[in-house]
C-alpha cells in the first residue's frame, strides 16, 4: 500500500465530532471538529488548556462515545476501546508490584491475538519486550521494579508497553509532560527512533510546541473550548532530527507561529491565516 499513500483512506478520520460531557446542560468540549491522520504519519495536537485535546484522544481510542458525527480508525467506526491503539499518558502508570518486563507485557495478556499466543510463545514475546527495552536504553532494568527506576525511565518503559503489541496507532497524551527539559528532549530523540523502527500512525497531544514541532510530521492547532481545528502546518524538516535543529531559526519561527495561534485562541480570537485546516498552506 506505501506506493499509494497519496490516494489511501486515512487511518484515522474524525468528522464533525461534537462532544459533551454530563447532559445536555453540560460541558461542550468539542464541537464540530474535523481531523484526518494518514497511515503512518506523526500528528501533534496543541492548543489552550482546556480545549478538548484529552477528550479528543478518548474518542478516538473509544473510550468514550462522541455525541454527534464519527470516529473511523482503520476504516472502521470506532464504538468501543480500540485494540489497535497502544496508549501513553504523563503520568507513566506501571503496575508497581510488576517488574519493568512484567509492566511492558503487560497489554499482550489483554490484546488478541497475543493473549491467545502468550502461552507458547511467550520466549518469543518477551525477547520482543526486551529488545524494545534496550532501544530506549533500559537493557538491564528488566527485572527492576518501577519505583528503583527514575521518572524518566519509568516512561520510557511506559512507551515500549504502549508498542509491545504492534500497535497501529500509538496516542501519546502528554507523555513527557511531567519530566525534566533534559530527559524529555533525550526521550523525543529515541522516540523519533522507535518510530522510524516501528512505522507507527501517531497522535500526540502536547502543550509543548517545541515539542510538537520537533516530532511531528503536521501539527493541528486547536481552537479554545469548545475545540475544534482551526489550522494546521506540516513541519518541513527532513528527519533524523537532531537536538541542534531546535536551535535553528526556521525552528523557532515555526514554533512562534504557532504560539501566535494558540494566543489568539485564548483570547477566542481567529488569526487571519487560521482558516480551515484543509485551506492551510505549509509554514513559510
Ligand atoms: P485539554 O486536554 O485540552 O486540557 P480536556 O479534553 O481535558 O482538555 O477537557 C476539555 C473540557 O472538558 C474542559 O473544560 C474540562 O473541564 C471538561 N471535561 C474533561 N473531562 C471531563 C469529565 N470527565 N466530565 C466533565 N467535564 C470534563
Amino acid at each position: 500500500m506505501d506506493g499509494m499513500t497519496g490516494l489511501e483512506r486515512p487511518f484515522v478520520e474524525i468528522d464533525d465530532v461534537s462532544m459533551r460531557y454530563g447532559g445536555t446542560e453540560g460541558t461542550l468540549a468539542l464541537h464540530h471538529c474535523d481531523m484526518q491522520v494518514k497511515r503512518g504519519e506523526f500528528v501533534a495536537v496543541v492548543g489552550p488548556s482546556g480545549c478538548g485535546k484529552s477528550t479528543l484522544m478518548r474518542l478516538v481510542t473509544g473510550l468514550w462515545p462522541c455525541s454527534a458525527g464519527s470516529v473511523i480508525v482503520a476504516g472502521r467506526e470506532v464504538d468501543g476501546p480500540l485494540s489497535v491503539a497502544g496508549m501513553a499518558f504523563q503520568a507513566p502508570t506501571l503496575l508497581p508490584w510488576r517488574t519493568i518486563l512484567q509492566n511492558v507485557m503487560l497489554p499482550l495478556e489483554v490484546t488478541e491475538p497475543h493473549r491467545r499466543r502468550l502461552r507458547s510463545e511467550r520466549a518469543m514475546y518477551e525477547e520482543k519486550a526486551r529488545k524494545l527495552l534496550a532501544l530506549v536504553g533500559l537493557k538491564g532494568f528488566e527485572h527492576k521494579n518501577p519505583h528503583q527506576l527514575s521518572g524518566g525511565m519509568q516512561q520510557r518503559a511506559s512507551l515500549c508497553r504502549a508498542l509491545v503489541h504492534d500497535p497501529q496507532l500509538l496516542m501519546l497524551d502528554e507523555p513527557f509532560g511531567a519530566l525534566d527539559v533534559f530527559t524529555r528532549e533525550d526521550l523525543w530523540v529515541e522516540m523519533q527512533t522507535v518510530c522510524e523502527t516501528l512505522k507507527p500512525t501517531v497522535i500526540l497531544v502536547t502543550h509543548d510546541l517545541k515539542e510538537a514541532v520537533f516530532l511531528a510530521d503536521r501539527v493541528l492547532i486547536m481552537s479554545a473550548r469548545p475545540g475544534r481545528i482551526i489550522a494546521e502546518r506540516t513541519v518541513p524538516f527532513p528527519r533524523p532530527r537532531a537536538l541542534d535543529l531546535t536551535y535553528t531559526q526556521p525552528f523557532q519561527e515555526l514554533v512562534h507561529d504557532l504560539r501566535d495561534h494558540i494566543s489568539a485562541a485564548r483570547r477566542g480570537e481567529d488569526m487571519p491565516a487560521a482558516v480551515p485546516a484543509q485551506e492551510t498552506t505549509h509554514a513559510a
